[in-house]
């Protein structure tokens, strides 16, 4: 586990225990905005409890970016907080919960929810979260302008592949969730795993991502079996390292899914 610092007033919390996942904290000045909570409650209250003590600020609230368990888990050291989410949160969280049988979050209701963006801090210090989907249905994304951050949630992981295999991996609504990042200024990224990257990321998994559904819709006219497209000369080759085959099993999925009539 690393407490990095990002820049004047954000921080992340990196655990090397499950795929480098990062939640972060920014000092918005009227108050903390924690986002996600990583997989451990007892390493997010160490992070929690630095950053009140490096931003000497008292009052916390928190928001999540999608109700994966790896992202909400920590949730216990938070607890006392307001905690804000898109209105697409809870089914999904609910549904984890009751899976996994984690009895502390049955009873758990977020304080405010909001349905297509919300705004946190007030001008000058002011972050938007968005929802999105792409990687998940309720996926949400971080802006902080003041400091050009954007907090990307899993729509963008580095230094290992993007993840698209759950049940409600779109990549049309990835598309459009990169596409609109395009227009951003952007410095800085903070992906839902891996190391901070640069916007040049971007480009390179809009590329993949184009290419790929292109492909697979010219695929699914031409009446290929999924055994024939893994095996196309013409697949598009993602750029980072895949050791559990996200990117076939993923590629699978959607074809499977997808329907070009
Ligand atoms: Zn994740």
């Amino acid at each position: 586990m690393k407490f990095i610092n990002v820049s004047e007033s954000v921080w992340i919390c990196q655990d090397s225990q499950y795929y480098l996942v990062n939640s972060v904290c920014v000092n918005l000045g009227s108050e903390l905005l924690f986002v996600d909570t990583g997989i451990n409650s007892l390493v997010a209250q160490k992070f929690r409890k630095k950053m009140h003590k490096v931003f000497n600020q008292e009052k916390a609230i928190l928001t999540l970016t999608h109700a994966n368990n790896d992202h909400f888990i920590g949730l216990e050291a938070f607890m006392d907080l307001p905690v804000i989410v898109s209105d697409k949160f809870m089914l999904p969280f609910h549904n984890r919960v009751k899976s996994m049988e984690i009895k502390k979050f049955k009873s758990f209701v977020p304080t405010k929810t909001y349905s297509s963006s919300i705004i946190f801090g007030s001008e000058g210090g002011s972050l938007t979260f968005t929802l999105t989907g792409g990687h998940t249905d309720d996926s949400c994304y971080g802006y902080y302008p003041a400091e050009k951050i954007l907090i990307a949630g899993d729509n963008i992981i580095t230094d290992m592949s993007q993840f698209f295999l759950h049940p409600d991996s779109n990549l049309q609504k990835y598309i459009k969730c990169l596409k609109s990042w395009k227009k951003l200024d952007i410095e800085t990224i903070i992906p839902g795993h891996g190391n901070i990257t640069n916007p040049a990321h971007i480009s390179k998994v809009l590329t993949y991502f184009e290419r790929l559904n292109d492909f697979l819709i010219q695929a699914k006219k031409s009446d290929l079996q999924i055994h024939e497209i893994l095996k196309h000369k013409d697949l598009p080759k993602y750029f980072e390292p895949d050791p559990n085959n996200w990117i076939r099993k993923g590629i699978e999925q959607i074809y499977r899914n997808l329907n070009v009539s």
